[in-house]
């Protein structure tokens, strides 16, 4: 089974996609780590996107299409959660034409609602607690780029809800309950 989580930033993916791999024993996915790996490494590519990432830009859609269509040629588990991707329009047909080159289905899009207010506490708290535990804080953890990124989820990715809504594929889960209540909603809705 392959399915899509699509939300905000700070709507709860990642915590998500982490649960379903540990009970699921599904594949994890994230263009945001892999991004985040790839800034690490020190590359052309890394340089190129530490920069994007940090104003809360998006990163190009050649960029992370061919991130994934590396690891969709790869093992696939119990199946593959693609968390952070499509972020766009484009990304989903690309999403699309690799998975059906590779013989493979797209089984679900569970989109994560969260009210905007909550999603700028989550974020900053998230910023803080791991400022205060002394662990790194992401780059774009902060009010500016988290503006930012929000303004890039309204402009570029939301439409993508109405675009698997028309295809009957979406199903929405409401994110802003405790994080086993979530995902108990996701798993009533995986079966
Ligand atoms: P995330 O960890 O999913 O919040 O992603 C962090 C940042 O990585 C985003 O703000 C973008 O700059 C970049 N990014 C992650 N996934 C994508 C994607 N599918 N398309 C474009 N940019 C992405």
């Amino acid at each position: 089974m392959n399915i899509i989580l699509l939300g905000p930033p700070g709507a709860g993916k990642g915590t998500q996609a982490q649960i379903l791999v540990e009970k699921r024993g599904m594949i994890q996915l994230s263009t945001g780590d892999m991004l985040r790996e790839a800034k690490d490494s020190g590359t052309e590519m890394g340089k190129v996107v530490a920069e994007v990432m940090a104003r809360g830009d998006l990163v190009t859609d050649e960029i992370v299409i061919g991130l994934i269509r590396e690891k969709i040629q790869g093992e696939n588990g119990g199946g593959f959660i693609f968390d952070g991707f499509p972020r766009t329009l484009a990304q989903a047909d690309a999403l699309a034409d690799l998975l059906e080159e590779t013989g493979q289905t797209l089984d679900a899009v569970i989109e994560l609602q969260v009210d905007d207010e909550v999603l700028v506490r989550r974020i900053v708290g998230r910023a803080e607690e791991a400022a205060a535990a002394g662990q790194p804080v992401r780059a774009d953890d902060n009010e500016e780029s988290l503006k930012q990124r929000l303004m890039e989820y309204y402009k570029k990715t939301s439409p993508l809800i109405g675009y698997y809504y028309a295809k009957g594929q979406l199903t929405s889960v409401d994110g802003l309950g405790a994080i086993d209540e979530v995902s108990g909603e996701i798993d009533g809705k995986l079966g």
